[in-house]
């Protein structure tokens, strides 16, 4: 088992895993070759130039600044304010937030047979609770 597999899950309000994102790894381990890896995939990818400096997250659950998307996710606030620990339990699941989030993941590659394996995520805790 290499260290990432390592990495506990910090499972995200809108249901994805931070300790599948190489930000929350590169930070989870203070690794610059980490960071420089992921600055070097997205400007390979979106030709968007990161400096790696700037390459850290504690978890969509951690108070301190976010970087890219997450750093304006609206499904983040939303779920913050109403006291949830994910978007599972909340009384409007399925909003338009939530899907558009979801959305833009499956564009990037995280989802299974077309489907955000965060939805999948929260879909297996509300089945848990019994909202299902
Ligand atoms: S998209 Fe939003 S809710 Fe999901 S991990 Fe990022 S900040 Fe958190
Ligand atoms: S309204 Fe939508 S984004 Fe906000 S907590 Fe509920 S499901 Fe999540």
């Amino acid at each position: 088992m290499n260290k990432i597999q390592e990495l506990a899950p910090h499972i995200a309000y809108c249901g994805l895993d931070c300790s599948g994102c190489e930000v929350y790894q590169a930070t989870a381990f203070d690794d610059d070759g980490l960071r420089q890896n992921y600055a070097n995939k997205v400007k390979l990818q979106w030709k968007i130039e990161v400096d790696p400096a700037s390459v850290n997250c504690h978890g969509c659950r951690d108070t301190r600044p976010k970087s890219g998307f997450c750093a304006s996710c609206e499904v983040r606030q939303c779920a913050a304010e109403r006291g949830l620990e994910n978007c599972a339990p909340c009384e409007d699941y399925g909003c338009e937030k939530l899907q558009k989030v979801h959305a833009a993941m499956i564009n990037v590659g995280k989802a299974v047979d077309g489907i955000a394996t965060a939805s999948i995520n929260l879909d297996t805790i509300r089945n848990d609770m019994g909202l299902t």
